[in-house]
């Protein structure tokens, strides 16, 4: 019987496997696991509550053994975490193909996922976790910074200098604000009731100072706005009563929006109740419990509505907050919106999304060489030079050395050739794996999240992230994975992802150079086809050929 173990990925240039593709796919697979990276790599769990790489310990060993004997023009096929078939293809075709967590409609819910998962049928792939291209908490901190750019860039010129941003949670997603609103040269003050997660925070450097007070905070705040200088504060309190208390005494407030974790009602702490008793109170007395959390989420939501009457710019970060005030009556709720709609959209429509990727030689060197290249290729791009000088500053790899940028269309395929040619050259000492996350401009239909309020009512329809997957096997991907409820869970979301691998050779220069064209082409003609004037801009420019455009 297999059962945990560690697992690392191999390193340096050496193929353990038949080729480069199959080897970047082990070495994925095996590095999504390594106690660097995964949350708990003994139950195969890679991150976002039960997402896994692998079934269960004996698919995992068979999804290892397959890799390693699988030949260039062969196939895996794996469904929802265990390889289930080998099918000759050809050299083209991609090395693995992975379905993880589908289920048909009426039957896509949480009770009925479970059964299945207990019988061993099924496992929650996530996004990134089951299609083996997870590269750690960089990955939310790139995702936090791009959203405070866009923010500073619809809203305050460019720059998060001379602003106060107010936002709560500083767990493991949360956590990411403090660091993305200083990297966009901003203050922020970050609200928390659990004391552990601001000292967490401020180990890791995500967060500058704690302050003592409400007024303490207030003072470091203005006293950093004043000198146009970047501080992060972390404020021990219950969000629910400091935010209403904030707006009180009408505090400059530039910005607002919040990460506690709203979505599970159980998990946010309601007025009146000490953190120490919290974990008793929500076991004991569900009903209650949430009940009261739903309260206090009206009262947070009706603070962040007074700071958007006074001016401030306020959004939703995916956390369902509006949501759970509105089940308890608060009718404002939703009268600010979320942040896909208010700032990441525009960015959909030029086809840019979450690019990654990881140096298989396991050398930081080499993803220094990248970022240099990166810098070189888009000079003109400030946020994108600002972030590639901090991350390498500041980024502490987890598992495998791995970068991620948003880049747009046009730009991913330019990056990606690069990167193949310095491999080829040997200025690189091995293959690179380039990937995303699933959570792309045109690769998820997701109507709490990425498909929110499309501007033709198209958020759940389901056919893009389906075409993004064929198209993407008929590109000529390395790997790629269609999932669902990743994010959001269960019966809210189909998501598609592609990893590519630059070996080096010109066979590789040639599927970069479609997959890279067409992944994120796929982000223009979604937004294109929703009517999304920025999109039609794009495609013309950019030679995207749109059908019902011609003729
Ligand atoms: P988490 O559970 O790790 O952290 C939540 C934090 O909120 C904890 O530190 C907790 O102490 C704090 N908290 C709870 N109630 C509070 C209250 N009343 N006042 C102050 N602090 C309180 O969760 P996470 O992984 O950081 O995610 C946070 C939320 O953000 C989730 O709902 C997640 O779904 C959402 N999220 C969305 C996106 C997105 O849409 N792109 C990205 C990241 C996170």
């Amino acid at each position: 019987m297999s059962g945990p173990r560690p697992v690392r990925a191999a390193r340096g240039n050496r193929l353990t496997t038949q080729g480069w593709q199959q080897e970047a796919a082990l070495r994925m697979l095996h590095n999504n696991l390594d106690p660097e990276v995964a949350e708990h790599p003994d139950k195969l769990v890679v991150y976002g509550g039960t997402g896994r790489a692998a079934r269960d310990w004996r698919s995992f060993d068979a999804l290892s053994r397959t890799l390693r004997t699988l030949k260039n023009d062969e196939t895996m096929l794996v469904q929802s975490g265990r390889p289930v078939g080998v099918m000759t293809t050809h050299e083209w075709a991609p090395r693995v193909l992975i379905a993880n967590s589908n289920l048909v409609g009426d039957w896509a819910n949480w009770e009925e996922f479970r059964r299945l998962e207990h019988l061993g049928l099924t496992m929650y792939g996530q996004m990134t976790a089951g299609s083996w291209i997870y590269i750690g908490t960089q990955g939310i901190l790139q995702g936090t910074y791009e959203t405070f750019a866009a923010v500073a860039a619809k809203r305050f010129g460019g720059s998060l200098a001379g602003t106060i941003t107010l936002t709560a949670g500083l767990g493991g997603m949360g956590g990411a604000q403090p660091l993305a609103v200083t990297m966009n040269d901003g203050v922020a003050i970050c609200v928390d009731c659990d004391p552990r997660a601001i000292e967490r925070r401020i180990e890791h450097r995500f967060l500058d100072v704690r302050a003592d007070s409400l007024e303490e905070a207030l003072q470091l705040a203005t006293d950093a706005r004043d000198k146009r200088k970047p501080l992060s504060i972390g404020l021990l309190g219950n969000a629910a009563e400091l935010l209403p208390r904030i707006l009180g005494m009408g505090a400059p407030i530039d910005i607002v929006t919040d990460q506690t974790s709203a979505h599970d009602p159980l998990a946010y702490l309601p007025i009146g109740v000490d953190f120490a008793d919290m974990a008793a109170f929500a076991a004991e007395k569900p009903a209650d419990f949430t009940q009261r959390a739903r309260e206090s989420m009206a009262r947070h939501v009706e603070a962040m509505v007074g700071f958007l009457d006074a001016g401030a710019e306020v959004f939703d970060y995916g956390n369902s907050i509006r949501g759970e005030a509105k089940l308890v009556g608060y009718g404002r709720a939703f009268d600010f919106p979320g942040f896909v709609p208010a700032y990441i959209r525009p960015l959909f429509c030029e086809g840019r999304g979450p690019f990654r990727w990881a140096a298989l030689s396991g050398d930081p060197k080499d993803i220094a060489a990248t970022d240099r290249a990166v810098l070189e290729l888009f000079p003109e791009n400030e946020s994108l030079a600002r972030w590639i000088q901090l991350a390498g500053e500041r980024v502490h790899f987890q598992g495998l050395p791995a970068r991620i940028c948003w880049l747009g269309y046009g730009e991913r395929e330019r990056a990606g050739e690069r990167f193949n040619d310095m491999v080829a050259s040997g200025e690189l000492s091995a293959p690179v794996a380039i990937g995303r996350d699933h959570l792309d401009c045109g690769s998820v239909a997701s109507p709490y999240r990425e498909t929110e309020g499309m501007l033709d009512g198209s958020d759940a329809i389901a056919d893009w992230p389906l075409l993004n997957a064929m198209v993407n096997v008929a590109s000529g991907a390395s790997w790629v994975s269609l999932h669902h409820g990743g994010g959001v869970g269960m019966g809210r979301s189909i998501h598609a992802g592609q990893v590519t691998v630059a070996d080096g050779t010109p066979l590789a220069g040639e599927k970069i150079q479609r997959v890279l064209t067409n992944d994120p082409g796929m982000g223009v003609i979604r937004h294109v086809d929703a009517g999304y004037d920025r999109a039609e801009e794009v495609a013309a420019e950019r030679e995207v050929r749109i059908p019902m455009s011609e003729g």
